[in-house]
């Protein structure tokens, strides 16, 4: 995947709301978005008029970056997600949401989901006993998601740890915390993914 190396916060600006991509600061005063509000650039503070197409690009941009999915990566998603039975746009959201980068994020392993991509890769973490470090391994009911007995004491995982009850753990995964393990309990739902996202409008773009 290309590596984005611009400013993270001027995609929040870009898609005019918070992505959390930089897990503490987004909740400080420091937050970009909460200070300059507006898309970034020499015209950012004009009111800009999208086309029907736009707004599907805009949605499907915004999704791929709060995840942080490449473009390639994300229509491979998206192609298995029409093949799944049910529903395009929240199969896609479940595929993405159960990437293993997200999940030991939303277990409060990590801050944000760079982190849990940073932390996936360099073997930090196992599944079901086995070392996994790919981070778009796709996890299933029943799947036990375990810190590494050595990684037990990185602080920045700890920290994490400690603000895990301020952000919340969803009904769909269970977090063991003294014994460093996740459970999945289930598949997420739509209901479990509370951003503002309007996943018809990528399904429309990708229809086209
Ligand atoms: Fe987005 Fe977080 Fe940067 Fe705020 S601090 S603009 S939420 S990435």
């Amino acid at each position: 995947m290309s590596r984005y190396r611009g400013s993270v916060c001027r995609q929040c600006r870009r898609e005019n709301m918070k992505l959390f991509l930089k897990g503490d600061r987004c909740f400080s005063d420091k937050c970009s978005f909460d200070r300059r509000g507006y898309p970034p650039g020499q015209h950012g503070q004009r009111r800009m008029k999208h086309s029907d197409y736009g707004i599907q690009l805009r949605e499907k941009q915004k999704v791929r970056r709060i995840y942080g999915v490449g473009e390639k990566q994300f229509r491979i998603i998206f192609k298995k997600a029409d093949r799944l039975r049910g529903i395009t746009g929240e199969n896609l959201l479940s595929l993405l949401e159960r990437r293993l980068d997200n999940v030991v994020f939303r277990l409060g392993f990590t801050s944000s989901r760079t982190q849990g991509r940073h932390f996936v890769k360099h073997n930090h973490f196992l599944v079901n006993g086995k070392k996994v470090n790919i981070p778009s391994f796709v996890i299933k009911t029943g799947d036990v998601i375990e810190l590494k007995e050595k990684s037990r004491t990185v602080q920045a995982i700890t920290d994490s740890l400690d603000t895990v009850v301020r952000r919340g753990v969803p009904q769909w995964l269970e977090l063991e915390k003294d014994g460093f393990k996740g459970v999945v309990k289930g598949m997420p739902t739509r209901e479990d993914i509370t951003l503002p996202i309007q996943e018809q409008l990528i399904v429309e773009l990708y229809s086209k």
